[in-house]
């Protein structure tokens, strides 16, 4: 831009403004004015789109910012911060954002994993006001299906204080992650620094460890929602195929972390991954066949609202985010 006396003229003009604006409307209030810290607040973080006949809500949980340093196992750090700058993010901290999904399958509901509750990071824990600016009230669902036993994605069913959130649902948890977490021989073993995830599954499921429905791999677990094993990430870590009439949506839970690290270098390992190698040949399967079939796919940890589709590019792969479409 060419700076021109009059240019000057007009930026010294609008900087002005909202110095005199605020100082107006301290002494006159007006009806229409916002309410105060309303322009710091977006849009609730809700998302709709269809699979066949089947209504999709994308909820965001808000986010948990990780220090870069040491998230990815196996690359150097200077390596990660190309990553990150190469997709204009910051380079010393990595947002994470948690994104769980509600199906709406004629009036049916069923959540996918249920974010932080009240045990998360201060950034997070907007899931209930988020799912319930939706529409949604949680005595109203049918069923939650749990993908792993992270605290990121089980701690939303009980509150800090014991409550239940979901009263009148059913539980679903993969077998082999039941079988895993809830070993007390394997508890006691574990290292000191996992215990408390162990403990953190016996908070949640322990008062309803009866109630508990396990699935099977390669079964449907509600109509529509068939498991595949995605083991890597955590013994039991399932991802679902949604399918309905001609739609298709590969929920791929935690078989990336952060798309600009780990869909962009698929042989990154994060730190969560318990078994690396395995969540590695895991994470190339998966994207592999989302990139072939040109399927939607919905991340877990992607930015919100978590959804598009997968690219090869180079040795890894590309993550494109769908279009906002106003019209579900
Ligand atoms: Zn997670």
């Amino acid at each position: 831009m060419t700076i021109t006396r009059r240019t000057i003229l007009a930026s010294t003009a609008l900087a002005a403004t909202p110095i005199v604006g605020p100082a107006l409307a301290q002494t006159a209030p007006s009806a229409t004015a916002p309410a105060q810290g309303a322009g710091s607040r977006q849009a609730p973080g809700f998302y709709r789109y269809k699979v066949g006949d089947i209504e999709v809500t994308a909820i965001n949980d808000g986010f948990a910012q990780r220090p870069l340093e040491g998230f990815v196992r196996n690359a150097e750090l200077p390596q990660v911060q190309q990553a990150m700058q190469e997709a204009f993010l910051p380079t010393n901290a990595l947002p994470i954002a948690f994104n769980t999904l509600v199906l709406n399958n004629g009036g049916r509901l069923t959540v996918i994993d249920t974010g932080n509750g009240d045990m998360g990071a201060p950034t997070s824990g907007r899931w209930m006001t988020n799912f319930r600016a939706a529409g949604f009230d949680p005595a109203q669902v049918n069923t939650v299906v749990i993908s792993h036993f992270h605290g990121d994605h089980i701690n939303g069913l009980r509150l800090k204080d014991g409550t239940a959130v979901f009263q009148n649902a059913e539980v679903m948890v993969p077998a082999a992650e039941w079988a895993f977490w809830m070993d007390d021989a394997r508890m006691n073993q574990a290292p000191e620094g996992m215990k408390g995830a162990f403990q953190g599954v016996r908070r949640v499921f322990g008062p309803i460890a009866n109630d508990v429905k396990r699935y099977e791999m390669d079964k449907e677990v509600v109509p529509g929602l068939n498991a595949v094993a995605a083991p890597g990430h955590t013994p039991g870590h399932t991802v679902y195929m949604l399918s309905s009439g001609n739609g298709k949506l590969m929920i791929m839970s935690d078989t990336t972390n952060h798309p600009a690290l780990f869909v962009r270098n698929p042989d990154w390992s994060a730190v969560f991954d318990m078994d690396a190698d395995q969540a590695r040949a895991t994470r190339r399967r998966l994207l592999d066949m989302a990139a072939s079939e040109r399927a939607q796919v919905a991340f877990y940890h992607a930015p919100f609202p978590g959804t598009g589709h997968v690219a090869k590019e180079g040795n890894g792969f590309r993550f494109v985010p769908v279009q906002w479409s106003p019209a579900v």
